[in-house]
């Protein structure tokens, strides 16, 4: 008998997160982990989709823990013994009118988007079995046009992050520069954006590219990594600000871990909220949020 399918949704308590569990509760064929930082607030959320009829088993993930990690990489291992879906939802915004300094903002939300999901992929990326899915959630900010800082740095820094042959070791170097000139001051100077948010976007799509590459020469047939831009969405994250229910957040996402077994495109892509492939090097990006 062929074993149980298992999905893992990280950050999937609320937003976006929350939508992408109700899509695969309702729709994957086996069973789905909502996973949470916090135990409180990931039960909780087990117990609104028990109310729209809906069953997801919990287990505590926080992404910026690697004990956390590690524990529950153990756990998907000793109890299922493989993974056929990981969605990576979770990460941390900071708001516009945050105070704190931009060195200090940009060394967390890169620890957290950035070395917190590669730490989640390094970890259960043993485990998937063949034809696995793995989404990860991007941004519009995470399209490799968002390197806009000063020229002609900004061009040098697109071009190592498109590169065919760009290894995670490279791409964790280019965040570490990053990280380095935005506490200095420096960060436009050297090309990078205003935005430490869409920086640790352009490295999780570029990391994307980059574990799709490895997978096209596993053993294992036909994993498939690709990241989406989810729209503009309302969620705490956006303050409430965006024109999308989470449900239409949780399109792309959803779409991208429930590919079929024997499809083989998108693979390494980076699509927009409506499912369209974008083009992550040269655009542009579609208008509409
Ligand atoms: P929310 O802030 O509403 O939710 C973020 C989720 O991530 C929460 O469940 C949060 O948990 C969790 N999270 C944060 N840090 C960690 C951590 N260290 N370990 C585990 N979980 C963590 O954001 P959204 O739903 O809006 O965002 C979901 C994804 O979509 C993110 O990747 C975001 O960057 C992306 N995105 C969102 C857009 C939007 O318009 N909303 C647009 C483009 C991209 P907790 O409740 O404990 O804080």
């Amino acid at each position: 008998m062929a074993a149980q399918k298992v999905a893992v949704v990280t950050g999937g308590n609320k937003g976006i997160g929350f939508g992408i569990m109700k899509e695969l509760s309702a729709k994957f064929d086996g069973l789905v982990y909502l996973t949470a930082r916090d135990e409180g607030r990931g039960l909780a959320a087990i117990d609104e989709l028990s109310k729209l009829g809906l069953s997801a088993r919990f287990h505590q993930l926080d992404i910026d823990n690697a004990e956390s990690i590690t524990t529950f990489a153990d756990y998907i291992k000793k109890t299922h013994g493989g993974l056929d879906v990981l969605v990576n939802n979770a990460a941390i915004a900071y708001k516009v009118a945050a105070t704190e300094p931009f060195g200090e903002q940009a060394e967390n939300t890169i620890r957290v988007n950035v070395f917190g999901t590669l730490a989640v992929c390094r970890a259960l990326f043993p485990l998937l079995r063949p034809h696995a899915r793995v989404s990860t959630v991007s941004s519009s900010a995470g399209h490799l046009l968002r390197i806009n800082g000063d020229e002609p740095a900004a061009s040098a820094l697109k071009q190592k992050f498109s590169s065919p042959t760009l290894t995670e070791d490279e791409l964790c170097e280019l965040m570490n520069q990053f990280v380095q000139k935005a506490k200095e001051g420096t960060w436009k100077k050297a090309g990078w954006p205003n935005s430490t948010y869409a920086v640790s976007k352009v490295g999780v799509s570029a990391l994307t590219r980059i574990q799709q590459r490895a997978f096209d020469a596993d053993p294992r047939p036909g994993i498939l990594v690709n990241c989406s831009h989810p729209g503009y969405v309302n969620t705490d994250m956006t303050s409430g600000k965006g024109p999308l229910t989470i449900e239409e957040g949780a399109v792309s996402p959803s779409y991208l871990a429930l590919l079929p077994p024997d499809v083989k495109e998108p693979r390494g892509a980076y699509l927009w909220y409506d499912k369209q492939i974008v083009d992550w090097v040269n655009g542009p990006t579609p208008s509409a949020y």
